[in-house]
């Protein structure tokens, strides 16, 4: 039997026999409409990977018949479905930190401030080592600590340590307007603080925590064209009143407009056929006045539609990708199918990352989860067991050499057979 999680470093793997083989495979943009219904299944199917990178996809029988497939590790996937490991392209990850529950805003960038790195680190990766035993194998994650930039650096520099291990992280500098001085905010992130993250190459997105307070929708301009200027890409947190968020984002071309639980039909109709992806959260409705976004008007009229969990230790502490499925389908109408391309694929896509990750196509990355339920049709009464492959380092710098050793040791798996718990 293996370990729900385990990882294997490099070599040569052939995973065999998976009842269904979720491919995901389709068009190289968002799936949107109809296609977000096509999974690319493959019954009785087959993957090999070779380093850490899917070299075949196919059927058991053809695959297992590959010259290059002799002498590799067999995982016994018989009875399981397999799929892309989830990404989750949305999360509050880092701020307010773990731990600290209740505080207001600002206490809460002072006590992440006062925590040392470590300590902070740790309390993130047993989320992360929780995440990834969901499924999860891509997540990204806010900061948002206000004018704080001690604290914004402090989070952003823990949460770019992690790297791979236990799981891929993008980070996100997320902007939060105090409701006095919001001009004077916009002004230093835009100014000092923005490049200096730049400099240190310590976040891939610039979000932006929409506010409907008017006098600062032309500061948001220029923070997005800043940002972009800066080589960041740009998502929004429209978390507030909708149409100026999603009218702002449609017209910078950020890769996201997130939340929209009061969307109606005239941003439904703004984001039909958009390349901004449309990311809809079904958890944080626990603790709101119970409104989902319009999911299924959003499917239907053509935009691109991914789910994440908005996970935050405080009030939205679900980091289940399986839990949002569920909710996905059971409180916003979507289909299993369709709520699992929004989870993967569409995920991808919402953090530009679609090349590499969300699909089980030759030449990605081979994060993969394996499912207990016979066929997609259990869902969602289902667990996770997660199976993590990496692309082996030969050279890099000593940091990176210590990490992998560590996940070497973790390795469990030896040559031959074995069958998925
Ligand atoms: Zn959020």
């Amino acid at each position: 039997m293996l370990q729900l999680s385990g990882v294997i470093d490099t070599g040569t793997i052939l995973i065999r026999g998976a009842r269904q083989l979720l491919t995901l495979r389709g068009a190289r943009g968002p799936r949107r409409a109809a296609e977000l219904g096509e999974l690319g299944i493959i019954p009785d199917g087959g993957l090999l990977i070779r380093d850490g990178v899917l070299v075949q996809v196919g059927p058991t029988r053809r695959v297992e018949n590959l010259a290059g497939a002799r002498g590799a590790v067999e995982i016994n996937a018989a009875g399981k479905v397999v799929m892309p490991g989830f990404v989750d392209s949305h999360t509050h990850l880092v701020f307010p930190p773990p731990g600290n529950a209740g505080l207001a805003e600002e206490s809460a960038a002072a006590r992440l401030r006062s925590s040392t790195g470590q300590r902070l680190g740790g309390r993130i990766r047993t989320i992360l080592e929780a995440m990834a035993r969901h499924g999860t194998t891509t997540v990204e994650a806010k900061t948002g600590c206000g004018m704080d930039e001690s604290a914004e650096l402090k989070a952003l520099r823990v949460l770019a340590a992690f790297v791979e291990d236990p799981l891929e992280v993008i980070p996100t500098f997320l902007l939060r307007l105090p409701d006095e001085n919001g001009e004077r905010t916009l002004e230093w992130a835009l100014n000092e603080l923005l490049p200096k993250i730049r400099r240190r190459n310590l976040a891939q997105f610039a979000d932006l925590a929409w506010s409907d307070r008017q006098p600062v929708h032309a500061g948001f301009l220029k923070y997005l064209e800043g940002a972009r200027n800066l080589g960041l890409r740009c998502k929004i947190h429209a978390d507030g009143e909708a149409p100026a968020a999603v009218a702002m984002g449609l017209d910078h071309l950020v890769v996201s407009v997130d939340h929209l639980e009061r969307a109606r039909e005239s941003e439904v109709a703004a984001l039909a056929g958009a390349s901004v992806v449309a990311t809809l959260l079904p958890v944080p409705v626990w603790r709101t006045d119970g409104l989902f976004p319009p999911a299924r008007d959003l499917v239907e009229r053509g935009a691109a539609v991914a789910l994440a969990s908005n996970f935050n230790a405080h009030h939205t502490p679900t980091l289940s990708m399986q839990t949002v499925i569920a909710l996905a389908c059971l409180q916003m109408g979507l289909a299993p199918e369709q709520a699992i391309a929004a989870a993967t694929i569409n995920g991808a896509h919402a953090l530009g990352c679609a090349d590499r990750i969300g699909s089980l196509e030759p030449g990605k990355a081979t994060t993969r989860s394996f499912w207990r339920p016979a066929t997609i049709a259990s869902w969602p009464a289902s667990s996770a067991s997660t199976w993590f492959t990496r692309r082996s380092r030969t050279a890099g710098s000593s940091t990176n050499r210590a990490k992998w050793g560590r996940a070497t040791r973790r390795t469990c798996v030896p040559p031959g057979r074995v069958s998925v718990p």
